[in-house]
């Protein structure tokens, strides 16, 4: 911390003056209802709608024939410009309609990063559903729990991934009236109990009109995870939109024009927001890429698409660089003017090869599913202290909390004191709850302030510093990763008596998701039934939220109460100080 040398505000000053140029003039001038002009509304003051101002308005205006879709699959290319994006989402809000899914309804979209799903999820919009997009590397038992939780009315998923995860949990699932399948070629898909992509949807009518949409309704559903019970779903207004054009506008700096890729899949909130709103309602061209990583294929997206404006996360940074700068080498990537990470701690040292290898930092920034946009941000125009998170964005106030033994909190004010990250309720992309999970959700608060759960300190300049995590809560490749879960579907093991899950520092993924079994009588511990448990859990979980390391115990460490203390296993994996073990009633050893 502060052990890096700052990087000077001018190194981009050449290519395009900022859209926020002075942060604290830019912080003092700031109101939430002058972010809102920046937007359309409905036509005749119909409301706020984010698919209106990411797709109608600019179809309606100069921009109508530009392209702002512009979609690199792994076997060809398609591009949509405003006006074919508006007739097509309007094409699946008909769909919808037909199908007599109502306003309020929930449409979830497995997929992966194909143009499907931006119409779908837009479309859904329009048609004032309820959007909840998943990842599509989750195993089938985390999907269908977010099915049941979110009570899906409509599925959109591929023909492939309906067959592997969905199909055989489908009688878990009797909200679910429709799931229309995506194949791959031009025959329709016969799949029993689904219809046809190509067949409902192409077929519908290109013209549609946003009912009128209060900006407080429902818009989206995004699941994140918490240290104990089931996935939270953190509901998301229509009003977020206010928040994703603002920071898209300036924590990423957009500018009109210009080519931005997220690399972020929509399954996550980042590629929701940030992968879809954001760079639509400011008018920028939104690159998708459906291919997963590798290094040599994004280096070649970046020229030859000549992309502007990068958002990515540090595991993807940290790849790169352990391929050096050699791979960049003869590249002409001029065009690249601004570069964000987010998702988890970037380190230092990926800051400053930003700068090393592309010429100019990665400028980090910070928010969470419940926050819906960027709270904490390194601004085009500010000083970057590599390893900080930057500060809070105009209209968002945020502070370093100490959680007193009454129950209330009080403010930390001096600099570099460790506390928990909160931020005064009010913006408008806040989540409104978590889905009929009052109490969770009340929990989150201490009067006018929001608890993160992150701990981070403020130094003397108002730049914030990420510490940890307050909870148990897991970060692998960026992706959260409720502990409970895993510990779950392996207790669903017959030979699993207990387990235990903890995150184990990566140098590349950050965490990796690591368990401890104890096993019930008759079971020996050993290799194979490592790889048996191993195996099972990538089933049931997929590859993104299974464990990569399992250990055996005769016996976890618990509190009085029974709960397992992940703490402890992570302490004692990382030979770190044991801490208070006064609640400890029974131990491994
Ligand atoms: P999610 O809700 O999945 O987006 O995860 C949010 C969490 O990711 C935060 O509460 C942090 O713990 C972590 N996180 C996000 N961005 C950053 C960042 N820039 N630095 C450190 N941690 C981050």
């Amino acid at each position: 911390m502060g052990r890096y040398p700052r990087i000077a505000k001018a190194h981009a000053a050449h290519r395009a003056p900022p859209n926020l140029a002075d942060y604290d003039a830019a912080r003092r001038d700031f109101s939430w209802a002058t972010a809102r002009t920046l937007l359309d509304g409905l036509p005749g003051g119909h409301g706020l709608n984010i698919a209106h101002e990411a797709v109608d308005r600019h179809a309606a205006g100069p921009r109508a024939d530009r392209a702002a879709l512009r979609w690199i699959g792994r076997a060809g290319e398609r591009v949509f410009t405003w006006r074919q994006l508006r007739d097509a989402t309007n094409r699946v809000a008909n769909a919808l309609r037909g199908l007599g899914v109502q306003d309020g309804a929930r449409v979830f979209v497995l997929a992966g990063r194909i143009p499907e799903l931006y119409l779908a999820v837009l479309g859904a919009l329009k048609a004032r559903c309820v959007v909840c997009p998943l990842f599509s590397a989750f195993g089938p038992e985390p999907i269908a729990t977010r099915l049941e939780i979110g009570e899906a009315e409509l599925l959109v998923t591929t023909e492939a991934l309906y067959r592997r995860k969905v199909e055989a949990l489908r009688p878990r699932l009797p909200a679910l009236r429709h799931v229309l399948l995506v194949g791959e070629g031009d025959t329709a898909t016969a799949v029993s109990g689904t219809l046809d992509w190509k067949v409902t949807v192409e077929a519908a009518s290109p013209d549609f009109a946003i009912p009128p949409t209060d900006p407080e309704d429902m818009a989206l559903l995004h699941f994140t995870s918490g240290t104990t019970g089931r996935p939270k779903g953190a509901v998301h207004v229509h009003r977020a939109v206010v928040m994703h054009h603002m920071t898209g506008r300036y924590a990423l700096d957009l500018h009109p024009d210009d080519i931005f890729w997220c690399t972020a899949d929509p399954g996550w909130v980042t590629g929701t927001s940030y992968g879809i709103i954001a760079p639509l309602t400011n008018g920028v061209t939104n690159l998708v890429v459906e291919a997963e990583f590798d290094a040599q294929a994004w280096y070649d997206v970046l020229e030859r698409e000549r992309v502007n404006v990068w958002y990515t996360a540090p595991t993807a940074i940290r790849m790169m660089m352990k391929l050096g700068t050699e791979p960049l080498k003869g590249r002409d990537l001029s065009a690249l003017r601004f570069m964000a990470s987010v998702g988890e701690p970037l380190n230092p040292e990926a800051v400053l090869w930003g700068v090393e290898a592309f010429g100019m930092p990665f400028h980090d920034n910070w928010w969470q599913t419940e926050t819906g946009g960027i709270m904490i941000a390194n601004f085009a125009a500010m000083d970057v202290k590599p390893g900080s998170m930057g500060k809070p964005l105009p209209g968002v106030e945020a502070a370093i909390l100490r959680r007193e033994d009454d129950g209330g909190v009080s403010e930390v004010t001096a600099p570099m004191v460790e506390g928990e990250l909160a931020l005064k309720a009010g913006w408008p992309s806040m989540m409104r709850g978590y889905l009929k999970e009052e109490a969770r959700y009340r929990k989150c608060f201490a009067g006018e302030w929001y608890l993160t759960g992150d701990l981070a300190t403020r130094d003397e300049e108002g730049y914030f510093w990420f510490v940890g995590r307050a909870d148990d809560v897991i970060k692998s490749s960026g992706h959260l990763i409720g502990p409970f879960e895993v510990e779950s579907a392996l207790m669903e093991h017959p030979a699993v008596a207990e387990a235990g899950v903890i995150g184990k520092p990566d140098p590349v993924a950050g965490e990796i998701v690591k368990a401890f079994v104890a096993l019930r009588p008759g079971h020996e511990p050993g290799e194979p039934l490592r790889r048996e448990l191993l195996g099972h859990a990538r089933k049931r979980l997929g590859a993104a939220v299974a464990p990569k390391e399992i250990d055996f115990r005769a016996n976890l460490p618990k509190t009085r109460s029974g709960k397992i203390m992940r703490r402890l296993l992570k302490a004692r994996e990382l030979g770190l100080p044991e801490g208070d073990l006064s609640t400890l009633e029974s131990d491994e050893r």
